[in-house]
C-alpha cells in the first residue's frame, strides 16, 4: 500500500461574500490548508451577501461552509443592520469609525470561528481584513488580532490543557484594494461571484451595486488602479440611464 499523504491542516476562514474574504480563503488554500468556511446571518439588511458567500465557497471547492445566525440587529447601532442611511459619495480619507461599523462584529465572529476550529481540532483562523479596513475599523487592527490569539489560548481546552497556540491569519492585512484585485487574478479567484455593496438595488432582475457607498467606491477604485474592469453589475448613473 502506498503511504497516504498527510492530511492538510484545517483552517476556518470567515467568508462574507465580499472580495477580500474570497481572496483570503484562496490564500489559505494556497498556503496548504483544508479550508472550512464560516458565514454569519447577523441581521444584515440584505441576503445577497450570503448568496455571494455560497457561490464563492462552491467555486473554491470548499467542502464545508456553515452559516451561523447571530442577530446583531437586536442590538442596533449600525447602518448595516438598522434603518440608518448608508453614506454615499463620502470622503474616503475621512477619519473616524464609519456608521457601517457593526459593534464588536469581528470579536464575535472570531469567537464562533474559534469554537468551530477547536471542535475540528484546527488551530488556524483566517480573515480578510486589509489596509483599508484597519484605518477605520478598530477590530481589524493587527493589535486586535494578536490580542485575540492570546485570548484563544486561554479560552479553550485545547489551549489551556494541551498548549495549542491558535493563530489568526490576515494575509491581506498589508494589501490595498488594488493589490487585492491583482492577487485575485493571480490566484484565479472569480470576483464576479462576490458582492461588496452596502446598498444594492434588488428590485429588478440581477443585483446591481450602487457604486456610491464606501464599499463600492473602494472596490471600484481598486479595480481602476489595477487597470481591470469590475465584472459585477452597477446601477447606471441617472444621466446615463437608457
Ligand atoms: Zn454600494
Amino acid at each position: 500500500m502506498p503511504q497516504a499523504h498527510a492530511p492538510r491542516p484545517i483552517a476556518v476562514c470567515l467568508l462574507s461574500g465580499g472580495m477580500d474574504s474570497a481572496v483570503c480563503a484562496a490564500e489559505a488554500q494556497q498556503a496548504g490548508f483544508d479550508v472550512r468556511a464560516l458565514s454569519f446571518r447577523y441581521g444584515q439588511r440584505h441576503g445577497v451577501e450570503l448568496e455571494a458567500a455560497s457561490r464563492v465557497a462552491r467555486a473554491l471547492r470548499i467542502s464545508d461552509h456553515r452559516v451561523v445566525g447571530v442577530d446583531l440587529a437586536a442590538l442596533g447601532g449600525s447602518a448595516l443592520t438598522d434603518d440608518i442611511a448608508v453614506p454615499r459619495d463620502r470622503d474616503l480619507e475621512g477619519a473616524g469609525v464609519p456608521v457601517t461599523y457593526v459593534p464588536a462584529r469581528n470579536t464575535l465572529f472570531l469567537a464562533v470561528a474559534l469554537g468551530w476550529a477547536e471542535s475540528l481540532g484546527a488551530r488556524d483562523l483566517f480573515l480578510g481584513v486589509n489596509r483599508v479596513d484597519y484605518s477605520g475599523y478598530p477590530d481589524c487592527r493587527p493589535e486586535f488580532l494578536r490580542a485575540f490569539e492570546a485570548l484563544a489560548s486561554l479560552a479553550t481546552a485545547a489551549g489551556s490543557e494541551r498548549g495549542v497556540r491558535f493563530r489568526v491569519h490576515a494575509p491581506l492585512i498589508e494589501l490595498s484594494k488594488r493589490e487585492i484585485v491583482l492577487r485575485a487574478a493571480e490566484l484565479g479567484v472569480d470576483l464576479s461571484l462576490t458582492h461588496t455593496c452596502y446598498a444594492p438595488r434588488l428590485e429588478r432582475g440581477p443585483v446591481q451595486a450602487c457604486g456610491r457607498c464606501d464599499a463600492c467606491r473602494l472596490r471600484l477604485k481598486g479595480f481602476a488602479e489595477a487597470g481591470l474592469s469590475d465584472p459585477i453589475a452597477y446601477v447606471p448613473p441617472e444621466n446615463e440611464r437608457p
